[in-house]
């Protein structure tokens, strides 16, 4: 495994030519930083952590305990910004499923398994952002800070013009980093609305879903002979009564990344130090509505400790809807909009986020418009509003799930509504299974679902109940399911 390269550190701003300011190396921020070194000579990109020497967990970005899956578009997105990324990822250890498609049970049953067109390849979350800062890191423009906790933004009459900082374990402070524009993409903590309130801005107005997500995951060694149908398993929730969902991931190295997670968990009693044990862990497997992730576990030797993780709220921040906008500085990646995570969209909407930024700064001439940064706002709002939906509308479906702010109206329960229609002939009809997955993958929009020929297919499926009966019983085939089943119960190490 190679290790980290040596990081070139912020040492001031360019003694030449214009500077962006990059706060936080989460996903979203690594994406933008790579579109910012399009139109500055310099982007420097500041964290409050130190990066890990080699792939591993890191404190400002806890959700890498949890299995993250990166949706197609992502994928798609990722390659384009970093040709030949693949082979880095492939040589570090990523798992290279070739014409499997992902195992999905839908809330209306397992839907029929679809080879994926060439190869997919799959990872940990840390090893993807490892991989993606190497190679950011080896552009000449790029500077990190790290270490470096950004407590506010400065400003001039002209709008902002920079952030200040403290650096971790120092009391002096805060230095101040000049930035000709500064890019907020600190994650679901950012304190982009205070310090917007700060400079007179006034409140951003923000919709909010009480999801209470509780999430626990745990790291397996993939057994040997386990077919390649074995390599990614998404079980939905099913409401009203089933609010558990979760997710096997084969990742790097061959180990599987299991999670399992349930809508309004949080109101439950936290479990050990907010984590499951062994055998509440097990059990919330095996609650799930197909035994598959259940009985892979039951066989697999655990080869890290079980993570458990709480969120009450998700939220969509509206920046675009604020009076004034200061220039010189946007708001992106969860910062932005934090979804609830069992739908698998954040890396893939930050990685969209980042090509509305290409666009802005290419349309302004890399932002020095003064309309930029409200025009990128709006923008991304455009962006995040159908995953969005999608998130919150299905969140909706359960009792004491609320939603303040904003109103999805009539549109939601229909759109619910004709989805459920959609999935319970998708379960019976390969085609409609790629619809319904071109949507979910965010490689189609939403609206692609109303074609007259899925209508008619559906419609087909209402009268006959045969087009509604699901092509498989369970995620995996009979005799494969049987097979595993008689293997013994894994020895969990003390
Ligand atoms: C439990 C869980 C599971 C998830 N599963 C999936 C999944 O399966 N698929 C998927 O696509 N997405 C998933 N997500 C979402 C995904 O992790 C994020 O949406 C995505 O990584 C984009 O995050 P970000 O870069 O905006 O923020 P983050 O990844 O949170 O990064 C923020 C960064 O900012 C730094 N930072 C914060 N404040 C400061 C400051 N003041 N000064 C300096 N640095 C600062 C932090 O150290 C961190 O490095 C999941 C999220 C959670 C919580």
């Amino acid at each position: 495994m190679p290790e980290e390269p040596v990081l070139r550190s912020y040492d001031g701003p360019p003694e030449q030519g214009r500077h962006a300011v990059v706060i936080g190396s989460g996903m979203a921020g690594l994406l933008a930083a790579r579109v910012a070194t399009e139109h500055f000579e310099q982007v420097t990109v500041i964290d409050r952590d130190r990066f890990p020497e080699r792939p591993d967990h890191r404190k400002g970005t806890p959700q890498s305990h949890h299995a993250h899956g990166l949706l197609p578009r992502g994928h798609e997105i990722v390659h384009g910004l970093f040709p030949g990324i693949g082979d880095d990822l492939r040589a570090a250890g990523a798992t290279v499923a070739k014409g499997v498609g992902a195992v999905v049970v839908s809330p209306a049953g397992p839907l029929p398994a679809l080879p994926s067109p060439g190869e997919f390849v799959m990872f940990s979350r840390f090893l993807l952002e490892w991989t993606i800062r190497r190679r950011l890191a080896a552009l000449p423009q790029v500077r990190f800070l790290q270490g470096a906790d950004v407590v506010g933004l400065e400003a001039d009459g002209a709008g902002v013009s920079g952030v200040r900082l403290r650096h971790r374990g120092d009391a002096d402070g805060p230095d101040v980093v000049p930035a000709d524009l500064v890019i907020d993409c600190s994650g679901r903590s950012s304190k982009a609305p205070d310090w917007l309130r700060e400079l007179g801005c006034g409140d951003v107005p923000e919709d909010v879903v009480n999801t209470g997500l509780s999430y626990a995951s745990r790291f397996f060694e993939r057994p040997a002979g386990f077919p390649d149908e074995w390599l990614s398993v998404l079980i939905n929730g099913r409401s009203p009564d089933n609010p558990r969902a979760g997710l096997l991931l084969c990742v790097e190295n061959n180990l599987w990344h299991v999670t399992v997670g349930q809508v309004l968990g949080d109101r439950l009693p936290a479990e050990g130090a907010g984590a499951p044990d062994d055998a509440a862990f097990l059990r919330m497997a095996g609650e799930l509505a197909d035994p598959t992730i259940y009985e892979a576990i039951r066989v697999a030797k655990p080869v890290s400790p079980i993570r458990g993780y709480r969120t009450p709220t998700n939220r969509l921040r509206r920046f675009e809807k604020l009076k004034r906008m200061p220039t010189g500085f946007v708001v992106t990646g969860d910062a932005a909009c934090a979804f609830n995570p069992i739908y698998g969209q954040g890396m893939t909407v930050a990685a969209m986020d980042a090509l509305v930024l290409a666009e802005a700064l290419r349309r302004s001439e890399g932002g020095r418009s003064a309309d930029f940064a409200q025009a990128f706002q709006a923008d991304l709002a455009k962006n995040v509003a159908a995953p969005w939906f999608v998130a919150t509308s299905e969140d909706l479906r359960w009792a004491d799930v609320r939603m303040t702010g904003a109103r999805l109206g009539l549109v939601a329960p229909i759109g619910r509504r004709y989805m459920d229609l959609l999935l319970r002939a998708a379960v019976h009809d390969p085609e409609l299974t790629a619809v319904y997955l071109g949507i979910i993958f965010m490689l189609a929009p939403p609206k692609s679902a109303v074609a007259p020929w899925i209508i008619a297919r559906i419609v087909r499926s209402l009268f006959s109940r045969r087009l509604r009966q699901p092509l498989q019983e369970y995620a995996l085939s009979a005799e494969g399911l049987a097979a595993v089943r008689k293997l013994p119960d894994a020895v969990v190490p003390a």
